[in-house]
């Protein structure tokens, strides 16, 4: 290939034979039905190999936009290469709007969905549980609809793009609604012992934001339609002025804070469409954990602090609601995210991850599939009591492994 792609991060140069950018569906099915190995690459904003082939590499960044709303506004169809920035001002403008967004709305709708991306609050699902029905292009070209409820539906919709082509997807959507953000630094350990439920369950939405520089968390940020009481929070002040995720950054890429009203879209990511998203120069890891054992979890981190620190460049702490989606990191599990903007450097990254991993591992984690993890395959698939049955979905809908890659091949095993 002559051209060089890179995922976001630049730590994944892909091997494909050919890049391709087709106009439309029919054209992706030739494509599809004529190759020995495609994937799909989404915005590219996943941290390993997972979208990488050695054979096509197929953006569907060219189709044609589709943004449908229902006669009964309860859903929207969108295509296979649409990003959320680009979704939210139809939905805003129809007065609608998704149940919650990630941290930057740069990310694919569809590279979302199939890593189970998410954003933050007790009561919200992953944002792939939003989904109510997907059509995608299977191993034979073969273009299949799926719908909530069918048979292998909910093994479906995380499916690591180990499926097919995924050419379009209905989400759910509900009224459009307005959102505050509160920003408060210092919130000691000690006020974690004490009240972390009612701290996570302070808005509709809520982060902890560590470096580990010292055992305080940096910064809480509170996301709720209802104006926040004055004074401090859990005995954490009041941000003397905007805040960026990751101590010490200048703001100008966050999104508005200081309690001021905004339409959802412009409140529940961290990072502004129109900005650079995170510090630019990361990689990432994550992982999901039990939410009654939250505690413990911040404590396991805390105790490899010295080792995690000097490549972190910001742990951020996450409530996702549990969900019925086979493959998705919070499968029948009320969970709390630990994610971690590590530095650019993968050499010096790696051995901390590692570490951390150790550190997590009696509480079970489950690693985010599109970001940076070194658990060994077999264990990644015992967290999931389902596994079994999405290798069988995958076999059924790619008999020919058109869609494996390496990656694939060691995640199925
Ligand atoms: C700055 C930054 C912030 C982030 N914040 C968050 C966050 O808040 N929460 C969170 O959970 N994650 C977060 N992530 C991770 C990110 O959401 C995931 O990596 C997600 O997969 C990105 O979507 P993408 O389209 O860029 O995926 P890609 O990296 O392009 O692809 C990911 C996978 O999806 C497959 N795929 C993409 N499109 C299709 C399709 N149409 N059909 C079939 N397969 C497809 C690819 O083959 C690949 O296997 C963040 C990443 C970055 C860089």
């Amino acid at each position: 290939m002559s051209e060089r792609v890179t995922n976001w991060a630049g730590n994944v140069v892909f091997g494909a034979q050919r890049f391709h950018r087709p106009t439309s569906v029919a054209q992706l099915q030739d494509l599809v039905g004529a190759a020995e190995r495609v994937r799909v690459l989404g915005s590219g904003h996943s941290f390993n190999r997972m979208a990488d082939t050695g054979g096509d590499l197929v953006s569907l960044a060219a189709l044609p936009r589709t943004v449908e709303i229902s006669d009964d506004r309860r859903t929207v169809r969108v295509d296979g290469g649409i990003r959320y920035g680009d979704l939210v001002p139809h939905l805003d403008a129809a007065g609608l709007a998704l149940h919650n967004l990630a941290s930057l709305p740069h990310i694919s709708v569809a590279g979302a969905v199939t890593t189970a991306t998410h954003g933050s609050g007790e009561r919200n699902g992953n944002l792939a549980t939003a989904v109510a029905g997907i059509e995608l292009i299977r191993g034979d070209g073969e273009l299949v609809t799926l719908r909530r409820g069918d048979p292998g539906f909910a093994g479906a919709v995380v499916g690591l793009g180990a499926l097919g082509v995924v050419t379009a997807l209905t989400l759910d959507v509900v009224p459009a609604f307005e959102i505050r953000q509160y920003v408060y630094d210092d919130l000691t350990r000690d006020a974690l012992e004490e009240s972390l439920p009612e701290i996570l369950g302070a808005g509709y939405s809520v982060s902890l934001f560590s470096n580990w520089a010292s055992t305080t968390i940096n910064h809480a940020w509170v996301k709720r339609s209802e104006p926040m009481p004055g004074g401090p929070f859990f005995g954490a002040r009041p941000a003397d002025g905007p805040r960026h995720p990751i101590p010490g950054l200048p703001a100008d890429n966050s999104t508005q804070q200081a309690g001021v009203p905004g339409p959802w879209h412009a409140r529940l990511p961290h990072f502004r469409m129109e900005f650079t998203p995170s510090s630019g120069a990361e990689l990432q890891s994550e992982y999901m954990v039990p939410r009654e054992r939250a505690l413990e979890a911040i404590d396991a981190v805390a105790s490899v602090r010295s080792v995690i620190a000097p490549v972190l460049q910001v742990n951020e702490f996450r409530t996702v609601a549990a969900d019925g989606l086979w493959l998705s990191m919070n499968y029948r599990r009320d969970s709390l995210g630990l994610h971690f903007t590590w530095i650019a450097d993968t050499e010096a990254v790696l051995p901390a991850v590692a570490a951390l991993e150790e550190a997590l591992a009696p509480l079970d984690p489950r690693p985010h599939w599109g970001k940076v993890f070194t658990m060994d395959p077999a264990t990644v698939r015992g967290r999931y009591e389902k596994f079994t049955d999405f290798a069988a979905l995958v076999r059924e809908h790619d008999p020919a492994g058109v869609f494996r890659n390496d990656w694939v091949e060691g995640i199925l095993g």
